[in-house]
C-alpha cells in the first residue's frame, strides 16, 4: 500500500438519495484541481456480486467500466467529473465481500478458525478499500452506500471505524451527508435528524469530521452554530448543499464554502497547484446558455426512471453544451409505438436514438420508430440493442426477410440477422457473463464513423450477449447498410451505418460511458450536430 495516500470516507445520513455519488465526485474534482491524483469507490451493502443481474427499474442504470466491471451508475459520475476511468476495484459490493470470504474459507485459508463478520468481513471490507492504494492515488474517496443506522451499513462502518484508527490522525476522514429538513409551517430548518444520525455513527465509535447538508434554504450562521455544536465539528466544517439547478454546479458551490480546504486542512495537505476551474466554469456556461434548441426521442422501454439511461442523458449534455446546443430529450416508451400512431408520438422530433436494452418488451415499437427515422431521413443513432434493432428493421423492410428477428426475441426465427456470439453458446450463468469492457474495433477508412472519430481504430465498452449475424453481411452492403467496425481480431461487426442518409449509425458498443465534462464524446456530438442540420426540415 502507497503509505501517503489519504482516505476519505462519505457516508449518509436521515435519507437515502441525498447525492452522496454527486458529493464524491464534486469533492474529487476540486481535490484533483488542486494537483492530487484521486480516485473514488463506491461501497454498495447488498448482496448482488454486482448490479449486472437487477433490473434498471431497481437501481437505475448498470455502468460498465474500462476493465469490463458492470457497476453501480454512481461509478459513472466518478468519471464524467474526474475524466479518468474507475476499475473493477472501484465499486464493491456486500455480496462480493461474502463471496470472497467464503471462498477462502473453503480453500482452508482460516482453517481451524470460526469465520465471523468481525474480523473475517470488515478484513476484507479493508482490504478492498486499501487494495486501490497500491496504485499511486493521492487520496481515495470511498463512498458507503446505504444510510447511516441499516443493519447492512454496519460492518461497513465498523471497517471506517478500524481504519481511523489504523492510519492514525491526518490521514484518514469522514464526511457525513445528511439533510435540514425544512418547516414551512414555522420557517425553519430543522437540524435535529442530523443530530441523531451523526449521533448514531458515533455509536459504532465513528466521529464525523465534516458534515455536507442537503437543504432547500440557506443554512443560517445560527443553524449552522448549533449543528457544528451538537455534532462535535468545527463551524467552517458544516457545509451547505442547496438544491442546484444542475449536479454540474455543485463542486462550484462547494468551493465557494472552501470545501477542499477543510479537506486538505483535515488532512494535512498542501495543495499541488493553484486551483484552476476555468473549463469547468466555461463548460457550465454554455451549458446554461445555450444558443440553439433540439429535441431528440429516446426510444426505450425503461423510460419512467430515467436514471436507467443515465450516460446517455449526461453524454447529451457534454455534447451539447460542447455544442451549445440544449438537447432536450423527449422520453418515448417503446411500447406505446406499439399502441398509437408514431408520427403523432415522434411528430416534431429533430432526432431519434434507440436505447440499449435486454428482452422482448416493447421490441416492435424499437423496430417501428428505425423505420420512421430510416424513411423519413431523421439522424438516427442506435446504441447496443439499437444497432440490433436497425438490423432486424432493414431485414424486414429492405432485405424481405419479413420474419427476420434477433435470437434473443426468437430463436427459430428463419432468418437470424442477430445471433448469440459464439462465445455465449455455452454460458449458462447470467452474472458477469455477458461481453463486457473495451474492445478495439478498426473503422472503414471510407465511413462516416472514420471521419467522425479521426481515428482508424478505436477503444468502446460493451455489454452484450448478441451480435449482427456476418452470413448476411453482403445482402446489408448491397442495399446499402454498411457494415463500418469490426472487431480487429474476430472481425465481429460493431457497427452500421446507412448510405444515403444524413445520419443513421447503429453501433454494438456503449459510445455513452466514454462522454466526460472534459472530453464530449465524438460520435454524441456529431450526432447533436447532424440533429441541429436536420431541425425544421
Ligand atoms: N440484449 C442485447 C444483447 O444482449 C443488447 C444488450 C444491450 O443493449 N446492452 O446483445
Amino acid at each position: 500500500m502507497n503509505k501517503n495516500t489519504k482516505f476519505i470516507f462519505v457516508t449518509g445520513g436521515v435519507t437515502s438519495s441525498l447525492g452522496k455519488g454527486i458529493i464524491s465526485s464534486s469533492l474529487g474534482l476540486l481535490l484533483k484541481s488542486r494537483g492530487f491524483n484521486v480516485t473514488i469507490q463506491k461501497l454498495d451493502p447488498y448482496i448482488n456480486i454486482d448490479p449486472g443481474t437487477l433490473n434498471p427499474y431497481e437501481h437505475g442504470e448498470c455502468y460498465v467500466t474500462e476493465d469490463g466491471a458492470e457497476t453501480d451508475l454512481d461509478l459513472g459520475h466518478y468519471e464524467r467529473f474526474l475524466d479518468a476511468p474507475t476499475s473493477q476495484n472501484n465499486n464493491v459490493t456486500t455480496g462480493r465481500i461474502y463471496q470472497t470470504v467464503i471462498e477462502k474459507e473453503r480453500k482452508g485459508d482460516f482453517l481451524g478458525k470460526t469465520v465471523q463478520v468481525i474480523p473475517h468481513i470488515t478484513n476484507e471490507i479493508k482490504r478492498r478499500i486499501k487494495l486501490l492504494a497500491q496504485k499511486d492515488y493521492d487520496i481515495i474517496i470511498t463512498e458507503i452506500g446505504g444510510t447511516v443506522g441499516d443493519i447492512e451499513s454496519l460492518p461497513y462502518i465498523e471497517s471506517v471505524r478500524q481504519l481511523k484508527w489504523e492510519l492514525g490522525e491526518h490521514n484518514s476522514m469522514v464526511i457525513h451527508l445528511t439533510l435540514l429538513p425544512y418547516l414551512s409551517a414555522s420557517g425553519e430548518l430543522k437540524t435535529k435528524p442530523s443530530q441523531h444520525s451523526v449521533r448514531q455513527l458515533m455509536e459504532s465509535g465513528v466521529q464525523a469530521d465534516v458534515l455536507v447538508c442537503r437543504s432547500e434554504h440557506k443554512i443560517l450562521k445560527d443553524v449552522r452554530a448549533k449543528l457544528a455544536q451538537f455534532c462535535n465539528v468545527p463551524t467552517d466544517n458544516v457545509i451547505e448543499c442547496m438544491d442546484a439547478d444542475t449536479i454540474y454546479r455543485v463542486p462550484l458551490e462547494l468551493q465557494k464554502q472552501h470545501f477542499d480546504e477543510v479537506v486538505m486542512k483535515t488532512l494535512d495537505l498542501k495543495p499541488k497547484k493553484e486551483l484552476n476551474l476555468d473549463n469547468w466554469n466555461s463548460f457550465l456556461k454554455k451549458y446554461k446558455n445555450p444558443k440553439k434548441k433540439v429535441e431528440v426521442a429516446l426510444v426505450g422501454k425503461y423510460v419512467s426512471l430515467q436514471d436507467s439511461y443515465k450516460s446517455i442523458v449526461e453524454a447529451f449534455i457534454h455534447a451539447g453544451a460542447d455544442l451549445e446546443t440544449e438537447v432536450k430529450v423527449r422520453w418515448v416508451y417503446s411500447g406505446d409505438l406499439e399502441q398509437n400512431p408514431v408520427d403523432e408520438i415522434l411528430k416534431g422530433v429533430d432526432g431519434i436514438l434507440i436505447a440499449p436494452g435486454f428482452g422482448d418488451r416493447g421490441i416492435e415499437g424499437k423496430v417501428i420508430a428505425a423505420r420512421y427515422a430510416r424513411e423519413h431521413k431523421i439522424p438516427l443513432l442506435g446504441i447496443c440493442l439499437g444497432m440490433q434493432i436497425i438490423t432486424i428493421e432493414f431485414a424486414r423492410n429492405v432485405l424481405g426477410y419479413e420474419k427476420a428477428n434477433s435470437m434473443e426475441f426468437d430463436a427459430t426465427t428463419d432468418a437470424p440477422v442477430i445471433s448469440l456470439m459464439e462465445e455465449q453458446k455455452n454460458v449458462s450463468e447470467k452474472g458477469g457473463t455477458m461481453r463486457l469492457g473495451a474492445w478495439k474495433c478498426s473503422l472503414d477508412p471510407k465511413s462516416q464513423l472514420k471521419e467522425i472519430y479521426g481515428q482508424d481504430t478505436i477503444s468502446e465498452r460493451h455489454r452484450h450477449r448478441y451480435e449482427f449475424n456476418s452470413d448476411y453481411r453482403e445482402e446489408y452492403e448491397n442495399k446499402g447498410l454498411m457494415p463500418v467496425g469490426f472487431n480487429p481480431e474476430t472481425n465481429l461487426v460493431e457497427a452500421l451505418e446507412l448510405k444515403d442518409h444524413p445520419f443513421y449509425i447503429g453501433v454494438q458498443y456503449h459510445p455513452e460511458y466514454k462522454s466526460t465534462v472534459a472530453t464530449p464524446h465524438p460520435l454524441f456530438k456529431a450526432f447533436v450536430k447532424a440533429v441541429t442540420a436536420h431541425k425544421g426540415k
